[in-house]
């Protein structure tokens, strides 16, 4: 009886932990200061774009990969934002985004952008 009773608070308990540490991940997120909201989107956003450079949807041309491209709908994903073609539109010879032309970058004597070659290839 008592072992039955014992049982069944403990499960009780665990449920109650999973239940409330499930809560207080929320709060913790929307007790932090605005800067330290900013960090961890940051954080957690490099960390999908990571994730999308390793499963092939995010082409980019650059390390650290660019950001703009996985935040919003351009011309450089065709307009599908998470997504990025840079790298596409390198090899097509085409402009890549303004993020990845400023990584590539190196000037010529007159100033101008001249795009790098991929070093790793
Ligand atoms: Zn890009």
């Amino acid at each position: 009886m008592f072992k039955k009773v014992f049982l069944l608070l403990l499960l009780a308990f665990i449920a109650g932990g999973l239940i409330f540490s499930q809560i207080s991940s929320k709060d913790d997120f929307e007790s932090l200061d605005s800067q330290a909201m900013y960090q961890k989107i940051i954080s957690e956003r490099d960390l999908a774009i990571q994730k999308a450079v390793e499963s092939g949807d995010y082409r980019c041309c650059i390390y650290p990969p660019c950001t703009m491209c996985y935040m919003e709908a351009n011309q450089w994903n065709n307009f599908k934002a998470g997504t990025c073609a840079c790298d596409q539109l390198i090899a097509q010879r085409k402009e890549p985004c303004p993020q990845c032309k400023k990584g590539l970058c190196s000037k010529d004597e007159n100033g101008a952008c001249l795009v790098k070659e991929k070093e790793d290839q």
